[in-house]
């Protein structure tokens, strides 16, 4: 049995999760969505991408909780910023004098058109996801062997890369669980739903951690969550109609709207 004083937080990663991975729809959360705002159980989104493009975004779901942006680099509660990872500017430092040794590309190197066709995202949507202030994305340019000589001379630096598709991100010490941990509140749940490893560090501080099945054969491990069976935002839906049944969070349908409001 629920406690009625124990109220839920929802945290969710967007890309494979609350959003399909290839074409980015979301009709199935939609009705979750309405049941946990009846009920004002908020939704926070954190997420790899940046403030820009979660801002411009976020009115789909009608979403204006705090936000998690840049993989647990920065809090934003309204206007207010609480700042987790390093600055980029900091990040392009440590990476100037390694430019002689490794051959890649970053962001900041790149003209749009470039950063457009990594991304394959239009020149809008690839502006917004150059709009970065704690990460650097690299186009790997270098061998494998040398890819792993950098990456641990990156973290002796105090910095850390992560493996992320087409880029290899390189960020500060901090990850999606770490704002979170500051967040949390004595008499919140928190459910956590994400797909990939860069998700597991909020999975382990949620009260409640969902990890969402993927396309193909990836199989993300980690112990004590749950499972969706279906992919993407089906298994979002799935996962959270369960979880706000067994909250007895009421249901909504269309005749108790007609009835109640
Ligand atoms: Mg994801």
């Amino acid at each position: 049995m629920a406690e009625q004083t124990l109220k839920l937080l929802v945290v969710s990663d967007l890309d494979g999760t609350l959003l399909d991975s290839d074409d980015y729809s979301f009709e199935a959360v939609l009705p979750v969505l309405d049941r946990m705002d009846a009920a004002g159980i908020p939704l926070m989104a954190n997420t790899s991408k940046t403030r820009a493009e979660w801002l411009a975004m976020r009115g789909d779901f009608g979403n204006t909780q705090p936000y998690v942006v840049e993989n647990g680099a920065v809090l934003y509660e309204g206007e207010e910023a609480t700042v987790f990872g390093t600055p980029r500017a900091e990040i392009l430092e440590v990476l100037k004098p390694l430019r002689g040794l490794f051959k890649f590309k970053g962001y900041a190197d790149a003209t749009m058109g470039e950063i457009i066709k990594w991304t394959g995202l239009d020149r809008k949507s690839a502006e917004r996801s150059a709009d970065r202030h704690f990460s650097e994305p690299l186009v790997w340019q270098d061998t494998e062997e040398k890819q792993e000589e950098f990456c641990k001379m990156v973290e002796e630096r105090g910095l850390r890369t992560l493996h992320g598709g087409r880029f290899l991100h390189v960020s500060g010490q901090t990850d999606k669980g770490t704002p979170l941990a500051h967040f949390r509140k004595k008499e919140v749940a928190i459910v956590a739903l994400g797909d990939r490893p860069n998700d597991l560090a909020m999975l382990k501080i949620a009260d409640i951690g969902v990890i969402i099945a993927s396309k193909g054969d990836f199989v993300l491990e980690a112990e004590g969550v749950l499972r969706s069976t279906e992919i993407g935002p089906l298994g979002w839906a799935e996962m959270m109609t369960k979880i706000l049944d067994q909250f007895q969070i009421p249901q909504l349908t269309t005749s108790t709207e007609i009835n109640n409001g």
